[in-house]
């Protein structure tokens, strides 16, 4: 059994970072940059107004109410190209151009315009509703660094410095396969010990979530013929002719060089739940080693999720997930996820962690580290707190369905109310 750590860093150790693909910006969202991104202008390109109101110079405006002759006129895109003198000014709108000679604005609800002329009624500092040129950024200045991960919130730096089209990691392939001879499809009724198979549809939209693109495979019985075939097809294994000796694990050559690990287009990943515990039905582990998978864990310390299975077959890597719901949706959450987006080449450590105050006290594992489903808030007091902790075994995923964190908790300890303890948001 190994720790958590340790199996992230395997993972890490064999994801292999796939190309880069120049895409529309209406289709960056979610995606890695593989380009940094920067300003090819200053921002703003002029000193702007922030304001509806007059362009002044403000020695004009130290004694007030006082009349000035309106001169013209800056509206946005289309500027005063003439210079203001002392006891004039210049109508100006918000995000227009300050006029020459003006160095500050003041709005319209502090002035009263009559016949060409208009008087302000209160004083104005320097640069008062102006924003200055370059005051956001200077032109040329790094916005976004490559491996960023595209949100909302960047689309429109992206749009305003012209990034039309936008140079990001191609998405990985991920191919989803549910074992289980119990398991039928979402549409239909379930006979007698049969149940439906809820684990695809999730792993595809938490996979979509992070970037993949998703092929899920018609599942498979109990059945380890059977099995090996669907893994061989689903790793692009030619049967039989192609199975190499099954592979002995030897740790030291199982660090690619960092030269190796980039630009793989035909790295894929494999998830596969169900059947790879101890039961006489779990044939996961050994398919994957009679295909000749390099297994690379099979044990992590982990509640839920200890029989976790990490193997690489034939450029796949391959997951094979305990398929317990929660199971699946924890090990995927610690695990699979980092895996997509380092295939993406993304920097971001993911999943996010964060620290929150426990409601009532938790008991770990004796031998494993748990990750406890759990439903976290901010009360008045401004502390996030566990209200209320969703884990009553990996098969309740009723429970799970409200969960939007999951609590570490270190191998045999007691975390008490009041503890702050560990956190991942989901
Ligand atoms: P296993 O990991 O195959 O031993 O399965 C553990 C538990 O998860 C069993 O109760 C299974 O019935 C359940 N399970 C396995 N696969 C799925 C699935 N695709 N959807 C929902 N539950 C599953
Ligand atoms: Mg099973």
């Amino acid at each position: 059994m190994i720790p958590i750590f340790k199996a992230l860093d395997i993972i890490k150790s064999q994801v292999q970072i796939l190309s880069t693909e120049e895409i529309d910006l209406t289709e960056v969202c979610g995606r890695v940059l593989a380009q940094e991104i920067f300003a090819d202008t200053d921002l703003p390109p002029f000193d702007r107004s922030q304001m509806d109101g007059f362009a002044v110079k403000t020695e004009d405006t130290r004694t007030v109410p006082v009349k000035l002759k309106i001169i013209g006129e800056s509206a946005a895109g289309k500027g005063f190209n003439g210079k203001i003198k002392r006891g004039e000014v210049v109508r100006i709108m918000t995000g227009a151009r300050l006029p020459k000679g003006a160095n500050a604005v003041q709005k319209v609800e502090l002035t009263e315009e009559n016949e060409g002329c208009v008087t302000i009624l209160e004083s104005v500092k320097e640069n008062q509703n102006l924003i200055k040129r370059a005051e956001e950024i200077w032109e040329g200045e790094r916005i976004f660094e490559l491996g960023e991960i595209v949100s909302e919130n960047m689309i429109a730096p992206l749009a305003a410095f012209g990034y039309a089209n936008v140079k990001v990691f191609q998405k990985p392939k991920v191919l989803i396969l549910a074992t289980g001879s119990e398991i039928v499809d979402v549409n239909q009724k379930p006979k007698q010990d049969q149940i439906r198979n809820s684990n695809s549809i999730t792993l595809k939209v938490l996979a979509e979530k992070c970037g993949a693109k998703v092929q899920v495979l018609p599942s498979v019985k109990d059945d380890f013929e059977n099995l090996k075939m669907q893994i061989a097809g689903a790793v692009e294994l030619k049967f039989k002719s192609q199975i190499p000796n099954p592979k002995v694990l030897n740790p030291k050559s199982k660090v690619p060089n960092e030269q190796s690990k980039i630009l793989n287009p035909k790295s894929k990943i494999l998830i596969i739940s169900g059947g790879v515990s101890v039961g006489d039905y779990d044939f996961t582990k050994p398919a994957l080693r009679e295909l000749g998978a390099e297994v690379f864990f099979e044990k992590v310390s982990l509640r839920p999720g200890k029989p976790t299975v990490f193997a690489k077959l034939n450029d796949t890597l391959i997951f094979g997930l305990p398929g317990n719901p929660v199971s699946v949706a924890v090990t995927f959450h610690l695990f699979v996820r980092k895996a997509i987006l380092q295939m993406q080449g993304a920097k971001t450590s993911q999943p996010q962690k964060g620290f929150a105050v426990l409601q009532q006290k938790i008991k770990g594992a004796k031998e494993r580290d748990s990750f406890l489903p759990a439903f976290v808030e901010t009360n008045e007091q401004g502390k996030l707190i566990i209200e209320s902790l969703r884990f009553s075994g990996s098969s309740n995923f009723i429970a799970y369905s409200r969960a939007n964190a999951l609590v570490f908790v270190p191998k045999g300890e007691i975390l008490e109310t009041g503890e702050v303890a560990e956190i991942v948001f989901l």
